[in-house]
């Protein structure tokens, strides 16, 4: 179990704080003393974002303990060289295929866009020795009370992976996004879920991870929901999949896209808040 919790974003595609943004996510993670750096965003022109806002903060990330990457695509994994240079000694966990190299997002008429991480930031995990680098496939604990969903199951029929994504430049061999992983935290009022991308779908992962800790209560949902091409029957099943989890809190981030972002509040406005660089939520374990 976890007592206290501590989530800042330091960076996401929009800012109600005056802080920098891009199409990307990172979160700072405190937690009963550990800290955590959940994605890194991608370092848009190399601008240091990751440090800048974390600077603004108050977080130090020379102190973080352990780099989670939620999946290899460029906008979460841009500054983990940058990151490994200023922490040489953090631990780094991350699904096996968050290193594939081949990764596009193709749309009809449009060139392959290359969208996997970055060379540089690839090689440099793939030289940590075995001791720094934890490739991990299914679900664990990480810390006490802190679990790794590992790949999840797609299971509900409604959900894909958000994108036309694909492992080869010829559209042959759809990219599954297996690496795709989310973490939870076992906190007294429920489990807080915390998605990077969430390509395996919101639904699938929260069934995941409620088989995997047989614990159904979920006290909040963070992080990017990617439904931005979500079909109007996806996005109404995600409402009712919300209506029934009853968490005391959404905060929809980075991919979830506009309209869903807006469709979700509707029927959630108490509850809903949401994300951007520089949103601070505490988690505590007398109330939320
Ligand atoms: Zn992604
Ligand atoms: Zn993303």
């Amino acid at each position: 179990m976890v007592n206290n919790l501590k989530f800042c974003i330091l960076i996401d595609n929009t800012s109600d704080k005056n802080l920098l943004t891009e199409h990307g996510f990172s979160v700072w993670i405190e937690c009963d003393g550990k800290t955590i750096l959940f994605d890194t965003g991608q370092n848009t022109d190399n601008s240091g974002i990751l440090f800048k806002n974390a600077k603004a903060l108050g977080c130090d990330l020379t102190t973080v303990d352990t780099l989670v990457l939620s999946h290899g695509h460029y906008d979460h994994t841009g500054s983990v060289s940058q990151f490994l240079a200023a922490n040489p000694n953090v631990n780094v966990v991350c699904h096996p295929n968050a290193l594939m190299k081949e990764r596009y997002s193709i749309y009809p008429d449009k060139a392959p866009r290359l969208i996997s991480m970055p060379d540089e930031d690839r090689n440099l995990l793939q030289s940590l020795p075995p001791s720094q680098m934890q490739l991990l496939t299914d679900a664990q604990m990480l810390f006490s009370g802190v679990g790794y969903s590992g790949a999840i199951p797609r299971q509900h029929p409604l959900e894909d992976t958000g994108g036309p994504f694909f492992s080869d430049k010829r559209k042959r061999e759809p990219d599954t996004i297996y690496d795709d992983i989310s973490l939870w935290f076992e906190t007294s009022q429920g489990l807080v879920i915390l998605t990077g991308c969430c390509h395996s779908g919101i639904m699938n992962t929260v069934l995941h991870i409620q088989n995997v800790t047989g614990k159904q209560k979920i006290r909040a949902v963070v992080g990017g929901l990617h439904l931005n091409r979500a079909s109007e029957k996806r996005l109404k099943a995600t409402r009712d999949a919300f209506a029934k989890w009853q968490p005391q809190a959404i905060i929809p981030c980075h991919c979830t896209g506009e309209h869903a972002t807006s469709y979700l509040k509707q029927t959630n406005p108490v509850i809903f808040m949401a994300g951007g660089s520089g949103t601070c939520i505490a988690f505590g374990a007398g109330r939320s």
